[in-house]
C-alpha cells in the first residue's frame, strides 16, 4: 500500500508500477517509462499537487472537463449518499431509477431548443458512436437508409473508438488500428488564421461553410445523413471559426435536409459562457453530444441530447433500437451529475463565464502575451483559449520542424507550476470555470514567463 505523503519515495514507487504495468493513453509508453511519469496527488480548487509537493496550476481543468473546480462537497456527497442507496442498476430491462430519470430531466432544463430527449454513455467517444448510429438508423428509418454518408472535418476530435477516430480528422489517428468506419466524408476546417490568406473573416466563414454544400453535392444529397462538429474545435488547438460561419453551415444543412450535429463535449456546460457552445456560436443542432464537464469529470458519463425530429421518429417507430451500454445512466454518476448541474445553476456560473471571469480572462491574456514576440494570434471566448506561436509574427510563418516549439513551451510551463496543453504550435488554455480573477492574474503572469523561457530556449 503506497501511503499519500509527498516524497521522492512516493515518486519511486508510483513511477515503478506505471512502467511496469500501465499502458498510456496518447503516449509513446516506452519513452515516458524512461522518464517516469509526473505523479498527481491530490486538488483542490484550481490547483493540483504532485508527488514532490510541487503546486500545479491547473490551466486546461484536468482534460477540459473539472469545470466546477476540484474538491466540491456536493458532488462528492452525491456520489458517497448514491453508493449507498444503489450503487448500480442497469436501464435495459424495462427499467429505470430516480437518478437517471432525473438527469434527464436536469439536462433538458439546459439544453436549447427541442433537445430534449436524452440517451445515456460514458464518454464523449461513446456520444459520438451513438450519434453516429442514430442518425443512420433515422434515416432508416424514413425508409432511405442509403441517406448514411455522415460529413465532419479537418483536425476534428471526435473521441478514439473506431467510429470517433474515423469521424474526426486527426491524420495521426487515421494512420493507426484501420480500416475506418465506411461512409464518412471531410471538409476544411474553419482556421481564419492559418489558413483564410488575405481573406477577411467574414469571407472565410462563407467559403468554409460553401465548403459543406460542395460536399454534399459531390456525394449526393440524398446520400448524406449528417454534419457533425464541435462548436468551436478543441483538441484541433481551440479553432474559434468565424462570427457567421455556423449560421450558414445550418442554413445549407436545411437547404438539403441534412441532419446537423453538435459536438459539445467540451463547449458543453458553461465553457463558452453559455450552457451549449451552439448557443454562443448562433445555431441549433438536431442532436448532440456532451461529456466532460457534465460531471465537472468527477465520474466518467455523457450523453447524447435529442431533437424532436429525431426522438418522434424513435419513439413512434415500432422496433427497439438495438445499442447502449452496460453503464448508460450509471446511478452513481448520474446523481454527480445531477449535483454538478445544481451546483452550476446555484452559483450563476454561466453568467460568471459570460459576463465577469471570461471576457477577464480574455482581455488579460491578451494584454499580458498579445505582443509577445512569439504569438502570431490568440483566439477564445469564455474560459478557452488558443495561442498560435509562430518565429515571424508579421508573416505568420512557423517555426521549422526541429525546433517543436509547442513541446518547449509545455516543458517549462510544467516546471513552472503551471499546466498549459500543446497542440503542435498552438497552446491551449481551458481552465476551470470557478477560476477567481486573482488566479486568472496568476495564470497569465505564468504563461508570460513560460513564453519568455521559450523564446530564451529557442534562440
Ligand atoms: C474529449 C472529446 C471527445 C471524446 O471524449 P472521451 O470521453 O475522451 O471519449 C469527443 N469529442 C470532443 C469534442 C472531445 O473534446
Amino acid at each position: 500500500m503506497l501511503d499519500n505523503n509527498s516524497n521522492s519515495s512516493i515518486t519511486a514507487d508510483v513511477q515503478a508500477l506505471d512502467a511496469d504495468h500501465h499502458m498510456h493513453p496518447f503516449t509513446n509508453t516506452g519513452a515516458l517509462n524512461k522518464k517516469g511519469a509526473r505523479v498527481i496527488t491530490h486538488a483542490d480548487g484550481v490547483y493540483l499537487w504532485d508527488s514532490e509537493g510541487n503546486k500545479i496550476l491547473d490551466g486546461m481543468a484536468g482534460l477540459w472537463c473539472v469545470n466546477m473546480g476540484y474538491g466540491r462537497t456536493e458532488l462528492i456527497e452525491a456520489a458517497n449518499e448514491q453508493m449507498k442507496q444503489l450503487p448500480y442498476y442497469n436501464t435495459f430491462f424495462q427499467t429505470t431509477h430516480a437518478p437517471v430519470a432525473q438527469l434527464a430531466k436536469e439536462i433538458a432544463s439546459v439544453t436549447p431548443g427541442d433537445l430534449n430527449h436524452i440517451f445515456f454513455a460514458n464518454s464523449g467517444s461513446e456520444a459520438i458512436d451513438t450519434i453516429m448510429r442514430m442518425v443512420r438508423q433515422y434515416w432508416s428509418i424514413q425508409g432511405k437508409p442509403y441517406r448514411n454518408i455522415i460529413i465532419a472535418r479537418e483536425n476534428a476530435y471526435h473521441g478514439s473508438t473506431i467510429g470517433g477516430t474515423s469521424l474526426g480528422g486527426m491524420g495521426g489517428m487515421h494512420n493507426q488500428g484501420g480500416p475506418l468506419v465506411p461512409n464518412i466524408s471531410r471538409i476544411r476546417q474553419p482556421y481564419w488564421y492559418g489558413e483564410a490568406g488575405d481573406m477577411s473573416e467574414e469571407e472565410f466563414g462563407i467559403l468554409c461553410a460553401k465548403a459543406l454544400e460542395e460536399k454534399i453535392l459531390e456525394v449526393g444529397p440524398d446520400n448524406v445523413a449528417a454534419f457533425v462538429g464541435e462548436p468551436i474545435q478543441g483538441a484541433g488547438g481551440v479553432i474559434v471559426p468565424p462570427a457567421n460561419y455556423w449560421t450558414e453551415i445550418q442554413k445549407i444543412c436545411t437547404k438539403y435536409d441534412v441532419l446537423l450535429a453538435a459536438d459539445e463535449v467540451i463547449c458543453g456546460f458553461g465553457r463558452t459562457g453559455s450552457w451549449f457552445g451552439c448557443e454562443t456560436l448562433g445555431f441549433t443542432p438536431d442532436i448532440m453530444s456532451m461529456a466532460k464537464g457534465l460531471s465537472s469529470g468527477y465520474l466518467p458519463i455523457a450523453a447524447v441530447a435529442v431533437g424532436d425530429r429525431i426522438s418522434n421518429a424513435f419513439i413512434g417507430h415500432d422496433d427497439d433500437f438495438n445499442h447502449g451500454f452496460t453503464y448508460s445512466g450509471h446511478p452513481v454518476a448520474a446523481a454527480v451529475a445531477i449535483a454538478n448541474i445544481q451546483l452550476m445553476k446555484k452559483d450563476n456560473i454561466i453568467d460568471y463565464v459570460a459576463k465577469d471571469i471570461g471576457p477577464y480572462f480574455q482581455q488579460k491574456l491578451r494584454e499580458a502575451v498579445g505582443e509577445h514576440p512569439l504569438v502570431g494570434h490568440i483566439e477564445g471566448v469564455g474560459l478557452v483559449a488558443g495561442i498560435a506561436l509562430v518565429k515571424d509574427k508579421a508573416t505568420k510563418a512557423p517555426f521549422s520542424d526541429d525546433i517543436d516549439v509547442g513541446m518547449i513551451c509545455r516543458d517549462h510551463c510544467f516546471a513552472n507550476g503551471l499546466i498549459m496543453r500543446a497542440v503542435g504550435s498552438r497552446m491551449v488554455l481551458s481552465p476551470p470555470l470557478v477560476i477567481s480573477h486573482a488566479e486568472v492574474d496568476e495564470l497569465c503572469d505564468k504563461v508570460q514567463r513560460c513564453f519568455d523561457l521559450t523564446l530564451q530556449s529557442i534562440s
